[in-house]
């Protein structure tokens, strides 16, 4: 893990910004509270996107062509769904300027580096990263500075890159993503690949999957469901709430590594089926002990709170008084 008491602060004098969804707009956010960039140039497929991003002060220009806004730029992050990460590095390529840093956030990293590294001329440093921060919104208004705060963020640096200047890069890209209040990690793009598979990518498609069942139901079954709906729904309807286009394209993308781990977890859910099939309550008592001691780590490693009733805040739960008649 990098250091992150002993890094010193780096200060670009224009950062490129190619997608201003959640998170471009929250590292718009925590580049500014940290004083990480002189000028943010920003663009977005959509007009509206693009207004808005103006409008709200993320970005000090916005451009109607990618390849405008990372002109003359020292810092480029593509912050857009996996599937397009390809196209955008091939238009943007004539205008990338010798000696800048060429990154991106995607969820996956094979695929990616597969489509976008043949488009990265000589003398730019592509050093691909993924910040394990998030939320089921999306848009240039969901973003906040908090986002990759004691947050996890891996580099997976490209292994054919020896020079020392691609090695200054990624320290560079390191300080800057402990700026922005994340913990950094380097790891293989394979290694990440299937990590990931089994953290974030297999438990989405579970509530995918799940919230579907429901939704598929008779009608008044599906009005019960919404009304009864107890904690282990709601939160699986907070991962089922997530962005489709950006699901779709890490399933797509990460297709070897998602399957490895949804047969092992088939195979385990089979054996939960016989266990309660036989009336095996040791099977079950032992594996509810087991998984619930992964999560007292998860809090005690910092990335989760304790906060009963998955996060809902009593506080707010007062019954309302009734002010109709
Ligand atoms: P988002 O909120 O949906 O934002 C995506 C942005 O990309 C939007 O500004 C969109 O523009 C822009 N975009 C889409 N296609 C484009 C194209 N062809 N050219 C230019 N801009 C384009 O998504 P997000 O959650 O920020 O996710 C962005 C990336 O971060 C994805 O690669 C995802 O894997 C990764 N990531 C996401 C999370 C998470 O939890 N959300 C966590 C870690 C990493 P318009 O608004 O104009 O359509």
């Amino acid at each position: 893990m990098a250091d992150s008491a002993s890094f010193v602060k780096p200060h670009f004098e224009r950062v490129a910004l190619i997608g201003l969804g959640l998170i471009g707009s929250s590292l718009c956010h925590a580049m500014r509270r940290a004083d990480l960039a002189t000028h943010i140039a920003g663009h977005a497929r959509t007009a509206e996107t693009r207004k808005v991003a103006l409008e709200i002060g993320l970005v000090d220009t916005i451009h109607e062509d990618a390849a405008s806004a990372v002109q003359d730029a020292d810092l480029i992050i593509m912050c857009t769904p996996v599937g397009v990460c390809g196209e955008i590095a091939r238009a943007i390529k004539p205008a990338l300027k010798q000696g800048a840093i060429f990154s991106d956030v995607g969820s996956i990293k094979q695929a990616l580096i597969r489509d976008v590294a043949p488009h990265i001329p000589d003398g730019v440093h592509f050093v691909p990263v993924h910040p394990i921060a998030g939320t089921e919104q999306s848009g240039p208004r969901s973003g906040f500075a908090e986002l990759f705060t004691h947050r996890w963020c891996i580099l997976t640096p490209l292994s054919d890159q020896k020079s020392d200047e691609y090695a200054e890069a990624v320290r560079l890209l390191t300080a800057f993503w402990q700026a922005c209040g994340s913990m950094v990690e380097c790891m293989d793009p394979k290694h990440h690949d299937l990590v990931l598979a089994i953290t974030s990518h297999v438990p989405h498609l579970i509530a995918y999957n799940l919230v579907g069942t429901a939704s598929d139901l008779e009608t008044v079954t599906r009005s019960e469901v919404i009304k009864y709906s107890a904690a282990g729904f709601r939160d699986s309807t907070r991962l089922a709430a997530s962005d489709p286009t950006m699901w779709r394209d890490v399933f797509l993308n990460n297709k070897d590594a998602v399957l490895e781990m949804l047969g092992r977890f088939t195979e385990d859910l089979s054996a939960l089926q016989r266990a309660i099939r036989w009336g095996d309550g040791d099977a079950l008592f032992d594996l509810f002990t087991r998984t619930r001691a992964v999560r007292r780590s998860i809090v005690e490693a910092g990335q989760e709170t304790e906060e009963p009733d998955f996060g809902r805040r009593h506080k707010d739960l007062a019954p309302k008084e009734d002010s109709s008649d």
